[in-house]
């Protein structure tokens, strides 16, 4: 059977552990956290995605993955032997004098990585100081790496901007700067320069995930919302395809925020020689397909408007697709709605997948490619969705006839896997 969803990335959680305690963080990383992996870990999960997938790229992330010391340095080497790009994302604290600067850049170069990503907004600017963000990107120009990014997230309230960035680094004078994202949040679809380092600013919006659900305002956020995106956006397509490990060594979906222990994108533990039967029972998992191709925006309208009474969404503005998989997964009553009504979907996504396999196996044998995902509409992938939603309806009105006939519950649907 054609495999749709399998890993083109994986993020390396390095460790929970960090120097800062941002309050956006979707991670929850904080100096009081403790978990980590080790390299022997990381290259056991590396190992198999190398021999089982076509990766591009590794990131390796956190928490602050430079905490890994020799570990990250090992790991970063264990992809370049194996020809396959990395990067990583750190807040720069070690750049605290231009001497320490330069020594972690070259460290980094020299083990073989590729990409380097400096964090820095008004959520991490009270933990680290802006000018050690100024002293990394001066160092990391001289490495020659692949790429160097300011990854940057804002509000209508925040101070260090994109523009404020961008003159303050002195980046338009510089290097040829390219923003990741258009003033609509859509993907600017930036060139990759040859043979010299390509210079980038994340531009993204500020997020309420982990526990920046809690502690970041309303006043704090564009009064954007995903809508003004879902009739080109279907499903999700980083969910598993962007996958990560976390620092307690368990496959999930993706690096959207923390899914350790979430019941449904936490795959398991990953030992020696398991990583594709993780992967394989996620990619047979049903909601995690209804994810990855109706999209958790549309799962949650239809949940609304079908079992108003047994689903909560709290939020007054849903900014992004992975604030509404937030709470679609992370709260218990949701996950609930989801496995009682998950088999109504069941044969609109497996005609979806087979609709992909007969376009994509002649051709790739496996896997979706990450690309394809962003373009996916739910009119085409789906094209029934609207007669799903009808069958779902039906469905549930003979459920309650035949209930009131018997005078008890009637059964609900099981929680159904796709064979
Ligand atoms: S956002 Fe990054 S720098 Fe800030 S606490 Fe989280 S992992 Fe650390
Ligand atoms: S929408 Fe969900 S599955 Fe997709 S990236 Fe966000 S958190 Fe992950």
């Amino acid at each position: 059977m054609f495999q749709v969803l399998e890993p083109h990335t994986v993020t390396i959680l390095t460790t929970d552990k960090c120097t800062a305690r941002c309050r956006h963080c979707c991670m929850n990383s904080s100096p009081e956290r403790a978990n980590k992996l080790t390299h022997e870990q990381i290259a056991t999960a590396l190992g198999q995605m190398f021999q089982h997938y076509r990766m591009k790229v590794v990131v390796f992330a956190g928490g602050e993955p430079t905490l890994l010391g020799d570990d990250l340095l090992k790991s970063i080497a264990f992809c370049k032997k194996h020809g396959v790009g990395s990067r990583i994302v750190t807040n720069a604290y070690w750049a605290d004098t231009p001497e320490n600067a330069t020594a972690m850049c070259k460290e980094l170069r020299e083990a073989g990585l590729d990409e380097l990503n400096i964090s820095m907004d008004d959520y991490h600017e009270p933990y680290v100081a802006f000018a050690n963000v100024k002293r990394a990107w001066q160092a990391a120009k001289e490495f020659d790496f692949s790429a160097v990014a300011i990854a940057n997230c804002y509000g209508p309230q925040s101070v260090l901007t994109p523009d404020f960035l961008e003159e303050e680094l002195g980046m338009k004078e510089d290097v040829k700067i390219q923003r990741r994202f258009d003033v609509d949040g859509r993907s600017t679809g930036f060139e990759k320069q040859i043979h010299q380092t390509t210079f980038v600013l994340s531009n993204g919006n500020v997020q309420r995930l982990g526990r920046g659900a809690d502690l970041i305002a309303d006043e704090e956020i564009a009064r954007e919302s995903y809508n003004t995106h879902i009739a080109t956006i279907g499903g999700c397509p980083h969910a598993v395809r962007a996958a990560a490990l976390t620092p307690r060594n368990h496959l999930v979906s993706c690096c959207g925020f923390e899914l350790h222990g979430n019941p449904i994108l936490d795959f398991g533990e990953v030992t020696d020689g398991n990583l594709d039967r993780l992967v394989e029972n996620a990619d047979n998992d049903l909601i995690v397909n209804m994810i990855a191709m109706i999209g958790p925006p549309r799962i949650m309208e239809l949940l609304k408007d079908f079992c108003p009474d047994e689903v909560s969404f709290p939020r007054s503005i849903y900014q992004s697709y992975c604030e509404v998989c937030h709470d679609l997964v992370g709260i218990a009553q949701n996950r609930q709605a989801m496995y009682k009504y998950q088999g109504m979907f069941a044969s609109h996504i497996l005609a979806a997948r087979e609709g992909l396999a007969e376009k994509y196996q002649p051709v790739l044998g496996h896997g979706l490619p990450l690309e394809i995902g962003v373009n996916i509409k739910v009119e085409r992938l789906v094209p029934d969705i609207e007669l799903a939603y009808d069958h779902a309806h039906a469905v549930r009105e003979a459920s309650k006839r035949a209930s009131s006939a018997e005078g008890a519950s009637g059964p609900s649907p099981s929680p159904t896997e796709i064979a």
